[in-house]
Parts: C-alpha cells; sequence; structure tokens
C-alpha cells in the first residue's frame, strides 16, 4: 500500500516545490496584483510543464495549483463562475503530472489559503471562510489528493476555519502561517503559541511558508520544533529578507532607483534572489533541526529546488544535468580545452 504523508516524513524528508503565481507572472500567464491562475484554465500545459520541471528537480509533492482560485480572488476579476472549472482542472492537471512520473512514489496536495476576507471583527466573514474553505476541500478530496496543504494564513482564527474543513473530510492536513512584520500572527500569538494551538486542534504538519526568506523563517522554525511534537514545515520564498525587513511584501531594493513606487514587492525583487546554494544551506539546516517538510514558496524555480533535493542526499532525475564546470572554456581542466582561453582573468 502507498505510503501516506506522515510515514513518509517518519522515514526522513521531503522536498515540495511550491511558487507557481510568481513563476506564472514571469512567464507572461497572469498577472501581479489580482495573482488570479487563470493560467489553469487558459494554458494549462505551461501549468503541467513546470509541475514536471519541479519534480524533475525532486519535488516529492505535487501541488495542485488552486492557491488564489478561490471565490474571492475570482470576484475580484469578474469571474465567480470559473472558481470550479478551474479548481478541479488544476486538481486534474496535478494528477497528470504525477501519473507522467510512474517510477516515481509522488505525493498530490490540494491547497487552501488566505481568504483575504477573513475579518475578526467581522463574524459573517467567518462564515464565508468556512465555505470557501469547505468547496475547495471537498474538490480536492473528490480528486484524490494525499493531503491538504493550508497556507499563507496570518491569523490562527482563520487557520482553524480551514483545519476544521480538512478534518472534517478526513485528510491529512499540513498548516502554515505566513508570518508578518512584529514576529506574531496577525491576530496576535506567538509564532510557537499559533502552531501549537493548531497542532491540538489536529494538525498533522504545522509550520511557516511564503512572506521570509530562509534566515527570517529559520529563526522561528527552531522554536517550533523545539515546542511541537507533530513535524515541522518550513517553505521560505527565496528572497534576502533581514531582521529589518523580515518579510519581502514591504521591501526596497536599496541599488536600484526606477521600481515604480520603490516598493520591489512583487515584481523587482530580482536583486534580492537568493541563488541555488542559499536554497541547499535552508534545506540541510532544515534536516540537521528534524524539519522534515521541506520546501520552497513565491520566487521558486526548478534550479533552486534541484539544489535543495541534492543537499538533502536525493537524486533527483535533472541532477544528470548539474554544472560541471571542468569543461568550461575558461575555468575548465579539461586538457583538450584551449590555453589561450584561461590565461587571462575577463
Ligand atoms: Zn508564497
Amino acid at each position: 500500500m502507498k505510503k501516506d504523508l506522515l510515514t513518509r516524513l517518519n522515514e526522513g524528508p521531503i522536498i515540495c516545490a511550491e511558487g507557481y503565481l510568481f513563476a506564472m507572472e514571469r512567464r507572461g500567464y497572469l498577472s501581479a496584483g489580482a495573482f488570479v491562475p487563470e493560467v489553469v484554465l487558459e494554458h494549462p500545459e505551461v501549468v503541467s510543464q513546470l509541475h514536471k520541471e519541479f519534480i524533475r528537480a525532486g519535488s516529492d509533492v505535487i501541488q495542485a495549483f488552486t492557491y488564489y482560485g478561490h471565490r474571492e480572488k475570482l470576484r475580484i476579476i469578474g469571474k465567480e463562475d470559473l472558481l470550479e472549472p478551474l479548481q478541479k482542472n488544476a486538481l486534474k492537471i496535478a494528477n497528470e503530472a504525477k501519473d507522467s512520473f510512474k517510477d516515481l512514489d509522488l505525493m498530490v496536495c490540494g491547497d487552501v489559503a488566505n481568504t483575504n476576507i477573513f475579518d475578526p471583527n467581522d463574524k459573517n466573514s467567518f462564515a464565508e471562510c468556512q465555505k470557501m474553505y469547505e468547496e475547495q476541500v471537498k474538490w480536492a478530496k473528490e480528486a484524490g489528493v494525499d493531503f491538504i496543504v493550508a497556507e499563507t494564513i496570518s491569523w490562527v482564527d482563520e487557520m482553524k476555519i480551514a483545519l476544521k474543513a480538512i478534518k472534517d473530510e478526513g485528510l491529512i492536513a499540513v498548516a502554515n502561517y505566513a508570518i508578518p512584520r512584529g514576529e506574531k500572527t496577525r491576530d496576535g500569538y506567538s509564532v510557537v503559541d499559533a502552531c501549537k494551538i493548531i497542532e491540538d486542534l489536529g494538525a498533522d504538519v504545522v509550520g511557516l511558508n511564503c512572506y521570509r526568506g530562509p534566515d527570517m523563517t529559520m529563526k522561528h522554525l527552531k522554536d517550533i520544533r523545539k515546542n511541537v511534537t507533530c513535524h515541522v514545515a518550513g517553505l521560505p520564498v527565496p528572497y534576502r529578507t533581514t531582521e529589518k525587513d523580515p518579510t519581502f511584501l514591504n521591501i526596497k531594493d536599496a541599488e536600484c532607483d526606477c521600481i515604480p513606487g520603490e516598493n520591489a514587492f512583487p515584481i523587482a525583487l530580482d536583486n534580492l534572489y537568493c541563488n541555488r546554494f542559499e536554497m541547499a544551506e535552508f534545506a540541510k539546516k532544515c534536516v540537521q533541526q528534524n524539519i522534515n517538510f521541506i520546501g520552497i514558496c513565491c520566487g521558486a524555480e526548478a534550479h533552486h529546488v534541484r539544489e535543495m533535493a541534492l543537499a538533502i542526499g536525493k537524486n533527483p532525475i535533472s541532477s544528470k544535468y548539474s554544472p560541471d564546470m571542468t569543461k568550461h572554456f575558461h575555468h575548465g581542466t579539461d586538457k583538450s580545452l584551449k590555453k589561450v582561453n584561461k590565461e587571462i582573468k575577463y
């Protein structure tokens, strides 16, 4: 019988590549701002290709691209009628990607996220959130997902609603918070308390995703790991956020003066980008801390994922094309290379 997520995590670390929204925006298939994954219906082949690139790079999980494909997001672009087809197609594309790698032991996960309508002072919003989560979880369950991730949620009370929707359907739940500046959830809980609350309510894996780069994520993961008994997840964004600017939502690029509006988020973060080795270091630190659900969020590309997978001892398909600088015309050591190209410094 196929091993479930928790059995897999008990055996060792897994990699989960995310970041589909940013990747699709960069490629020109959806618009920054609204960030609605219309590409799922308009160009499914592109989503399918990115799933495959992440799988080849070592992702053990195919996350159905339903992030921000929820009712509120479709409302804001006037396309609420596309909700169900979009959700179902995203799940179908993920399942098909899995089927095209029959030799690998891949898992497909559903995804629910920040609804952007949750408001602690508006009790109606609790019911609206519940409805949004329930419909998404139901479609994911129908598609046979292995588990569901609730992510990028900054309110404990919103996370509780998401968790209940997942658990009411009897599915494995991964609950990942996105923590803003100030190191607390929006409703004022410490990161550790927020994770403990949600673990006590039945979350199978708790942790952090998005907003923060590897260092600003890791500093909290260590505390979470010490204070919960379940598995812990860490999926930072591959950007160099700092103590001064712990998240990428309000960060500037001091070396560039031509960014409209000056905020580097979300489409001018390039100069703050982590390279593959920085992400590999994050993955190694996770393993050392017994944080076994290791991933990467907005900004991810396949080269990051491959290096992270290699760093924790996996052998991804695309490592066939790992760098071999011995054959480089200038830096290489291969005896057949021309000396004339090696004797200068460019
Ligand atoms: Zn993200």
